[in-house]
């Protein structure tokens, strides 16, 4: 009689918040935390933003909107995915506006899933992934990659792992956590290999504006898949807008309006401000997304760099978003410490010891790594990486 939903159970809490929590309140205590363990931009929502909100409170534009989004946001992020993405059948009717990137995923898995269902992944996988799979009642089935391969999954590998009961595939590029994208060639090849199969593929482009060099492409727009890939994307990392809660999808048709009922008999719109402030976003903010992207870029040198010089511990050189993603195996099989083997133990002991918050690779299916952000001032990315390297130096001697 009091059982609890055995699908929730399945799941997993989501460490990167609970790691930030924790950070959070080892700071309220005074201790000089330096936290590299949360994702999200550390810039301010741009301006032209907060005054579309301002003036959305002014208007009284306070109320409850269509469930899906307002139609002038939908249109713009419509012309939005043709203009930018080539994905030529989203259509206002096809966006759907959710509370994040996150309650698209969700609603959209929702739609899709019957236990039994497979959904395939690729690991280093954000870390939500698997658990929403679960909650909504199918199995996440995980793909592994390699540093060697730059975390990639293979056309091959994606063969191998499709299976009849393959209900989707999860691709994420730029990626969260390593921050490695597909080329465009790499993913037109794993399109090949996924028109010869009956799935859906969900396209996670939340980084997307944010890129180093590597032209982002995305799979939606390749026509032997069309009315089978769900494009996601938001406006949390590139318009630095996290806290507003605005996502959005588009897809085929019958799938957006079962993830669109989803909604509608949960959660209903989005914040009516918030989406007058993506509108803007969308419209209005090509120069602040810019800026930041040169900033992340600059960053993302100069961690490289730092992380270079500390033995024991192996990355690559991110694409794109805002993370480092490292290898410390060596580094833990060299540990003096009997209660240090694993990168749970060692974010623990680099936290509770060295004040440095860092996610362990084991919330995104990749034992032996850490996750840094560098969405950071910095002094404060170069303090954490002078924690980190004492750290593994103290485990190690
Ligand atoms: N997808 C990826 C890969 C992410 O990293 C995140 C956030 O961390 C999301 C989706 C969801 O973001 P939001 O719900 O803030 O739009």
């Amino acid at each position: 009689m009091n059982t609890l939903s055995a699908r929730v159970l399945s799941a997993n809490e989501s460490a990167t918040l609970a790691i930030s929590a924790k950070a959070k309140a080892m700071k309220a205590q005074g201790i000089n935390v330096v936290a590299l363990s949360a994702g999200e931009p550390d810039f301010g929502t741009p301006q032209v933003v907060k005054d579309a909100a301002i003036q959305a409170i002014h208007d009284n534009f306070t109320y409850y909107t269509d469930s899906n989004g307002i139609p002038e946001l939908r249109t713009a992020i419509a012309e939005k995915l043709h203009r930018e993405n080539d994905i030529t059948d989203a259509k206002p009717e096809t966006v759907l506006v959710s509370t994040g990137g996150k309650q698209s995923l969700f609603n959209i898995l929702m739609a899709m899933c019957n236990a039994g269902d497979e959904i395939l992944l690729a690991a280093p996988y954000w870390v939500s992934y698997p658990a929403m799979v679960q909650i909504c009642g199918a199995t996440p089935v995980i793909v592994n990659t390699t540093l060697e391969n730059r975390y990639k999954m293979t056309p091959d590998e994606l063969q191998k792992a499709l299976t009849p009961k393959t209900k989707c595939v999860i691709l994420n590029s730029p990626s969260n956590p390593t921050g490695v994208m597909y080329t465009p060639d790499e993913i037109k090849a794993l399109g090949h290999v996924l028109a010869k199969h009956d799935c859906f593929i969900i396209s996670d482009e939340l980084y997307e504006k944010i890129s180093f060099g590597t032209p982002h492409f995305s799979i939606g727009a390749m026509p032997e898949l069309a009315g089978r890939v769900i494009t996601v994307n938001g406006m949390s990392k590139a318009y630095s807008m996290t806290g507003w809660r605005v996502g959005y999808l588009t897809g085929p048709a019958a799938l957006v309006k079962q993830a669109a009922k989803v909604q509608g008999q949960s959660t209903s719109n989005v914040n009516s401000i918030a989406q007058k402030a993506a509108l803007a976003a969308i419209l209005h903010t090509a120069s602040d997304v810019e800026m930041m992207r040169k900033e992340f870029h600059r960053r993302r040198d100069m961690v490289c760099e730092i992380i270079s010089h500390i033995p024991g511990v192996r990355t690559l050189t991110p694409d794109g978003a805002f993370y480092l993603f490292v290898d410390i195996n060596d580094a833990l099989k060299a540990s003096k410490h009997p209660d240090i083997t694993t990168s749970v133990q060692f974010c623990e002991f680099a936290l509770d010891k060295h004040h440095l918050a860092g996610v362990p690779g084991e919330a995104f299916g990749a034992d032996g790594c850490v996750r840094f952000s560098y969405a950071a001032a910095d002094e404060t990315l170069k303090e954490g990486l002078k924690r980190f390297a004492a750290a593994i130096a103290e485990m190690t001697t």
